[in-house]
Formats: C-alpha cells, sequence, structure tokens
C-alpha cells in the first residue's frame, strides 16, 4: 500500500510521476516526494504506531515505498538521552542527546537514508547502487547492500579516514578512492550515473534517499512524548537531513500528533567548512561554495545541494547558525565523552561544541529544552582526538609496581 502521490519541484511545484527522477526538466529545481496525508491520517494513529517493532519503518506511510521495506529492518529508534550530566556542565535545564552513533548497522545516521533508498532501488529494480560518500554513507550502502544481495560501487576522496576505509571495504563493495574532494567527487558521479543504469542513492534517487532523514525527527518528537524540543541543533554537510526534520515535524503537526511546531532549528559547522552558517549570519539565500578545510570530514562539503533549504529551514523556524573550529570540535568530543560517555566522531564535535557557543552566546535560551543531533560514532574518526588523550600508564606486572604508579599518578 503506498501513500505517495508522486514527485514535486521544491521550486516551481511542477509534479512529476514517482519515478527515478532526480531534478526538474523545467528550472532545475530538485524534486520531493509528496504523500497523501487524508489518507494517511486514517490509518497511522499514535497507537497503531506503539504496535510496531522499534526500528524507522514504524512510520512507514510517511517513508516512499510502494511495496515491503528489504533494508533496515534492524535500523533506527537509537537512543534519546536525557543528558543530566551535560546539562550541569553547560548549565542549562534540559538537555538531550539523539544518538545515532549507536545506529545499526554502521554507526551513523546514513543507516536511516540508505534503508529507505535500498529498499526503493529494489522496487525500481536495480541490480547496481552506488553512492558520493565522505565516509559514513560508503558504511552504509555497502553494508546493507551487501545484506540485500546489490552489487555496489563506492566513491569517495581518496585523503578519507583509514577507519571509514576499511569499513566500507570489509563488506565487499568496490571502492573507488578519487584524487579530489567531495564536491569533485560527486560531480564524476553524476557523470557516471548518466551513463550507468545504477542507482547513485544521493544522487538520481535521492528525492526517496533523503525521505529517510524524517525518521530522526520523528523519534524525537515520539520518544518525547509525542512533543516536539523548543530547540534542536543539527550538524549540516549536505543540507538534507536538517531540512528533513523540519519537514519531520511538520507532518507529525499535520496529522495531530503534535502541536503546532515552534521547534528553533540551528545549523552547526566547522570554520573550515561553512557555506550555510555563512548564508545564515550574512543573511543571504545564497550559498557561496567553499574548499573545505576541516577535521570535520563527514561534514566538507563546500558545495551543499541542499544549502538553500537548510537556510530557509532555519530562517522558517527563527533558528540561527553557529561554526566551530577544529580545536572547539575536539574538545567538544571529549566533553560529550566525559559527561554522558558517549564518543561521537567529528561531526558529533561540530554539533556540541556549536550547541554549547549559542547557549553561551545567549541565542539558546538556558531554560528550554535542547536536543543535540549526534550523528555519528567516534571510533571512525579516533585521529582527531588522539593527540589531545593522555597515555596509559604503563607497569611491571607486579602490585608493587601498581602501588608506585599509583601516588605518581594521584599526586
Ligand atoms: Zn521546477
Amino acid at each position: 500500500m503506498s501513500y505517495v502521490l508522486g514527485l514535486r519541484c521544491r521550486e516551481c511545484g511542477r509534479e512529476y510521476p514517482k519515478d527515478v527522477l532526480f531534478v526538474c526538466e523545467y528550472c532545475f529545481g530538485s524534486l520531493e516526494v509528496v504523500y497523501d496525508y487524508a489518507k494517511i491520517k486514517k490509518i497511522m494513529t499514535k497507537k497503531e504506531i506503539s504496535k510496531r517493532p522499534y526500528n524507522l519503518w514504524r512510520y512507514r506511510e510517511l517513508l516512499p515505498l510502494d511495496k515491503e521495506p528489504t533494508s533496515g529492518l534492524h535500523s533506527g529508534f537509537t537512543p534519546l538521552v536525557r543528558a543530566h550530566n551535560l546539562a550541569d556542565y553547560l548549565g542549562v535545564k534540559e538537555i538531550y542527546i539523539k544518538d545515532d552513533s549507536v545506529s545499526h548497522p554502521t554507526l551513523s545516521f546514513k543507516d536511516r537514508v540508505v534503508a529507505v533508498a535500498l529498499s526503493k532501488a529494489k522496487e525500481f529494480g536495480f541490480n547496481t547502487v552506488a553512492c558520493a560518500s565522505t565516509g559514513n554513507l560508503a558504511n552504509s550502502v555497502s553494508a546493507q547492500s551487501a545484506l540485500c544481495g546489490l552489487r555496489s560501487f563506492i566513491f569517495i576522496p581518496a585523503d578519507l579516514e583509514m577507519a571509514k576505509i576499511v569499513s566500507t571495504l570489509v563488506y565487499g563493495a568496490s571502492v573507488v578512492a578519487v584524487e579530489g574532494n567531495y564536491d569533485e567527487v560527486n560531480r564524476l558521479c553524476t557523470e557516471i550515473a548518466s551513463r550507468y543504469r545504477w542507482a547513485f542513492v544521493n544522487i538520481n534517487i535521492r528525492p526517496y534517499y533523503a525521505e529517510g532523514s524524517k525518521t530522526f525527527g520523528f523519534e524525537i518528537a515520539e520518544q518525547l512524548g509525542w512533543r516536539l524540543p523548543q530547540n534542536i541543533v543539527v550538524p549540516v554537510a549536505g543540507g538534507s537531513l536538517i531540512s528533513k526534520i523540519w519537514k519531520a515535524f511538520q507532518e507529525l503537526y499535520k496529522l495531530g500528533f503534535v502541536d503546532k511546531p515552534r521547534t528553533k532549528v540551528y545549523a552547526a559547522q566547522a570554520e573550515g567548512c561553512s557555506p550555510v552558517v555563512t548564508a545564515i549570519k550574512e543573511n543571504s539565500e545564497i550559498i557561496k561554495p567553499v574548499k573545505p578545510k576541516t577535521i570535520a570530514k563527514s561534514l566538507a562539503i563546500g558545495n551543499p545541494a541542499d544549502g538553500y533549504y537548510a537556510v530557509s529551514t532555519v530562517k522558517e523556524s527563527r533558528g540561527s547558525g553557529e561554526n566551530v573550529s577544529d580545536e572547539e570540535i575536539v574538545e567538544a568530543i571529549q566533553i560529550l565523552a566525559k559527561t554522558e560517555g558517549i564518543f561521537t566522531e567529528t561531526a558529533g564535535g561540530v554539533t556540541l561544541a556549536a550547541t554549547k557557543k549559542l547557549i553561551e552566546n545567549k541565542i539558546i535560551p538556558k531554560d528550554e529544552s535542547i536536543v543535540v543531533s549526534i550523528t555519528g560514532n567516534g571510533l571512525k574518526t579516533q585521529d582527531a582526538v588522539i593527540p589531545k588523550l593522555k597515555k596509559p600508564w604503563r607497569i611491571k606486572p607486579s602490585l608493587e609496581s601498581f602501588i608506585e604508579n599509583l601516588k605518581i599518578h594521584e599526586e
């Protein structure tokens, strides 16, 4: 049973059938999935959802499949952690970590979009999937296509972190390291997509893929008892996640599940790659592409595909944006680890560091509820923190040696 009416251009509103399409032929605007909300409202109730398995398909009527899902049956429904220690540290009343660093199966929020993309690719009859990736997407496409029996080609910038390359190769994908940055990889993939009949998850089936990000927002609302937070901070790379969380909140409102969204949405980027935050701060709708230079490689997209929508989401929600230095990123990774026992990757460091700045600058009020979107796992970007960590004590295998060292280290 499908609730998808078709696709619609986000710019000129022209309608298209639900096919392998991603760009408007008339204005080159990007296409978005349109649903029959009246029909969904009759079927999808809070009670009905509560009976379903704890995975991202519990919101299936709001996802763009016509048939049963075939991927991501154990993805989604990651913890929403009430972070008391972090709240004390930051001096705020109510703060939560939406923790996709423990997403199944590849420890990032990309498992959500890939679950939807691969299920849809199979519906369309593709046998090969591909992606341009800064790492996390590579991991997830490779893992989930192995499970689904799809052939996969993964295109990455050649200078990616080793952990992200290893955890792509291990699943058997063909990994192509391109001598260039992400924007160059993406441009090449667009050319390849027009030559071969492959499903590039974030290019030619992007409208479907991007819908998976909404589940991050649906879960936050459900986990808060069908309530929306007053503030949410979201990392921005391509700009899709932030606008889809906002879309998720609007859809839940349309279905009568939550009050009218008054959540302020904040964009977080690294100083070395902040085209979206720069536009927000300059109050401009034009995204000026940049050449990324940051340790937050998963956010190193200098020409974000959905940058415009990221900016308009922030504006519409009366939120704001903040960018942070590499030093602040590493510090924030350690703050989250030491206060909440959560080890996030550099992108998570960006999000928390930006949250901290927004609170310090009194942009986010201390007495309002705040959700920090943690989208990836620290095991993948260990190099960023290693220089800042203490070394283990090295001792002889004797009690004397331990006691001696204990004295030295306790002093
Ligand atoms: Zn158009």
